[in-house]
This record gives C-alpha cells, structure tokens and sequence, in this order.
C-alpha cells in the first residue's frame, strides 16, 4: 500500500502488474496520469530538513521547522531566535506546499514520524538517522510547472495579504488599493482553499518584502512600500 502511495507511474498499471495481469502503462484516467508529474531528486532537502529537525533538539511540529527551512517569520520563530539559525532560509527556493510534499513523503518513506499527542513534534526514526549519516538518492515525484507556479503565486499573494494586514494597523487611514489572486492559467486549475491556507502561516519578512518588491510596488504607493520595508 505504501509503494502504491508513493507510485510515480499509472496506478492502474502498478495494480495490475502486481496481480500479474498484462494492460498499457497508461490509463489516461487514475490521478497519476490525469495530473502533470515529474520525479526530483529530493535527497538533498531531505538532508536539511532531518538537520533542521536535529538542530531544534526534535522539539517542534512541522509548521515550525519548514518555516524555519523556509526562511519565514513567525512569532515563534522570532521567540526561539531561529532567524539566527544555520538553517534559516536554506530552503527558501521551495514553496511551503514543496516542502510540505517533501516532509510528508519523510513521514511515508519512515525517515521521520509525529508524536501521537497533540503537539504532532517531528521525530527521527533510525532510518533517517541512517539516512542523516549517509545521504543516498531519494526520488519523488512533485506537481509540474504550471501548479508549481501557481504554488509560487500563491506565497506571493499570502505574503502580500500578510502586508496589507500590518500595513492596515501601522499607517491607520494610508489608501491601500486592493489586488487579485494571481492566477496561472492553466486548464480549470484553481489553487485548492488547503493550498492557499498552507501557504497562509509565512509572515512577510524582509527578505520576502526584497523577494517581491516589484510586485508591491504594483499595488502600494511608494511611499507605503518604503515605510513597510523599514519597519519589519
Ligand atoms: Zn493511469
């Protein structure tokens, strides 16, 4: 059940092959053909992300340690000082939706698992301490392009929300215009609400306002643009 989880190829195929019954390697029909896949070498982030875990003593849940791979601001990361962490950012190239399709393949393939309690912390199991040590390749396969741009999209428009919100509460009466969901189009796909709430926990910090900059500057005026940079 867990290989079929985690079955790159057509599903009907792998069903089939097990039972040993011969039919194409494509159905054209189960979600694996339907959606845009491509495997990636996730080895390397996977690296990070058990020394994530490691170097905040296993004593946090998952929102925590990607936003602290993520290089995200958050009162508990501000609280805890991680934004000093050698960790901080390391993995601010990927979308927190990546990152969360990263960490639960962690959990799937048994490297990490969460304490049963209510507090969910990420726990190394002896296989990922294994892996830790020794690094080998590890695949998966992720969303193409286009649903990954529009994950990207999305961590814009929630850190511009984040903006606006402070804004609204540091410059009372300053006129903000609004803005729209950006949208990649790509045949009916729309950001799923789950895909934009996962993106919801980043704070904008100053390296996200850098990161957007230009794209502020389309919706705030300048001097707006100028006094959020300097007070975050
Ligand atoms: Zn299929």
């Amino acid at each position: 059940m867990k290989n079929y989880a985690l079955c790159p190829d057509c599903l009907r195929h792998a069903i089939l092959a097990y039972f040993g019954e011969p039919s194409p390697t494509r159905c054209e029909a189960c979600s694996n053909c339907l959606h845009e896949y491509e495997t990636v070498e996730i080895s390397e982030s996977v690296h990070t992300i058990l020394g994530a875990i490691k170097s905040v003593r296993q004593k946090f849940g998952a929102t925590l340690v990607l936003s602290l791979v993520k290089g995200s601001r958050s009162q508990k990361i501000e609280q805890y000082h991680l934004d000093q962490s050698a960790f901080y950012g390391n993995l601010s190239g990927f979308t927190m939706r990546q990152l969360q399709d990263i960490l639960r393949f962690m959990v799937q393939d048994g490297l990490v698992e969460t304490t049963n309690d209510t507090y969910r912390l990420l726990k190394i199991t002896p296989k990922g301490n294994a892996f830790f040590k020794q690094p080998a390749s590890l695949t998966m396969r992720q969303y193409k392009k286009a649903e990954a741009a529009q994950a990207a999209a999305d961590d814009v428009f929630e850190g511009l929300r984040a903006i606006r919100t402070r804004l609204s509460k540091k410059i009372p009466g300053a006129a903000l215009r609004d803005f729209q969901r950006p949208h990649v189009a790509r045949n009916g796909f729309r950001p799923s609400a789950k895909q934009s709430r996962n993106a919801g926990d980043q704070r904008g910090g100053r390296s996200q306002i850098q990161k957007i900059r230009p794209l502020l500057c389309r919706f705030f005026p300048k001097r707006v643009v100028k006094a959020v940079s300097s007070s975050i």
